[in-house]
């Protein structure tokens, strides 16, 4: 079987122009791994740009290199040849919006990624699903490539790691894992400064937003699902963007006995970005397939659109039935 390591390293080095992309709604884990890649390809010498189609949250921009990523406009005004296209933390093609139409024009397509339902869709294809975080697949990309970490690979690593292991809780901190962070704790990043942009950086009307959502959290005892809410309206009142309901829905775990959280982002008219998150043995995968989403076991995401109270039972009825199916 072909090393796919490998194969991406022959890639890199071989070539010189390349874009580097994630998935929309951007988190922590794909700016991370694009930014470290961004700068890993830039320390062999290479031409790379970070494209996204969307905006990148104010509170990771204490990253370094994230005032650097090109919005689609920007780079399509910009229009720089490449020859190839790194697609990070992202399942399939669809999630990085319009730069999906670059997998066509790229003479390459690298595809790094953990997500379990990953589409293959590179001509060189980096999945592993069990690891907790892209960006430890770059890591190991980086050490493949024999470059070690200076400060600002170290800095996106590390916001990749403790991103998607919910600042280690996820994840267990096991022996591996913690030599990992020593040593780009060691290479010049710093975990408090991450774990505070991550996680506590907040604005006012994120927090009111936050209050809302915690306002309509209820609990089914029965199944164990925890649900919350927030309407377009919620959204104007507190004079809030899509990007303050960043982690609202792991409030809903807080609950000793639930088992799901589920939280209806409602981004545009009758349109909800519906979030998952579950504990210990439930698979909350199979119900974002369900309803044509995708994610992890433990965290996932679909979209659903109609009025809120046919969707909110739709989507409660058929996690009710799974849980309660699951735990027999
Ligand atoms: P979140 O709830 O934070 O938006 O997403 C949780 C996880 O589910 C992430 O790994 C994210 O990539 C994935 N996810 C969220 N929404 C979707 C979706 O609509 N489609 C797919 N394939 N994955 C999604
Ligand atoms: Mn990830």
């Amino acid at each position: 079987m072909r090393d796919e390591k490998k194969e991406i390293c022959r890639i890199f080095s071989e070539a010189s122009h390349f874009v580097v992309t994630s998935h929309q709604n951007i988190d922590g884990d794909g700016l991370g791994s694009a930014l470290a890649l961004y700068f890993l390809l830039r320390r062999m010498g290479k031409r790379a740009r970070v494209v996204y189609d969307g905006r990148v949250p104010y509170f990771y921009r204490f990253l370094p290199g994230s005032a650097q990523v090109l919005s689609f406009e920007e780079f399509s005004v910009e229009k720089e040849p490449f020859e190839v296209l790194v697609v990070v933390d992202c399942s399939n093609p669809a999630r990085v919006g319009r730069v999906e139409g670059f997998l066509k024009e790229a003479r390459y397509v690298v595809n790094i990624d953990h997500h379990p339902d990953n589409a293959f869709f590179g001509h060189a294809n980096f999945v592993v699903p069990g690891s907790p975080a892209s960006a430890l697949l770059v890591y190991e990309l980086a050490r493949e490539l024999h470059i070690p970490p200076d400060a600002d690979i170290a800095t996106s690593i590390l916001t990749g790691i403790v991103t998607d292991t919910g600042g280690f809780q996820f994840a267990e901190l096991n022996q591996n894992l913690f030599a990992v962070v020593g040593e780009l704790v060691a290479s010049g990043a710093s975990l408090s400064t991450i774990m505070y942009h991550v996680f506590r950086f907040r604005r006012l009307e994120a927090l009111k937003l936050l209050s809302r959502a915690l306002h309509h959290l209820t609990f089914d005892p029965v199944c164990g699902c925890a649900s919350m809410h927030l309407t377009q309206e919620d959204f104007r009142e507190c004079g809030a963007q899509e990007e303050d309901a960043e982690g609202v829905v792991d409030y809903g775990l807080y609950i000793p006995e639930a088992r799901v959280s589920v939280f209806f982002k409602e981004i545009a008219p009758n349109t909800y970005k519906v979030s998952l998150r579950s504990r210990d043995d439930f698979d909350v995968l199979p119900v974002a397939h369900h309803f044509g989403g995708g994610g992890h076991q433990r965290a996932a995401g679909f979209k659903i659109t109609g009025p809120f109270p046919s969707v909110y039972r739709e989507v409660l009825d058929f996690l009710r039935t799974t849980v309660l199916g699951s735990s027999k």
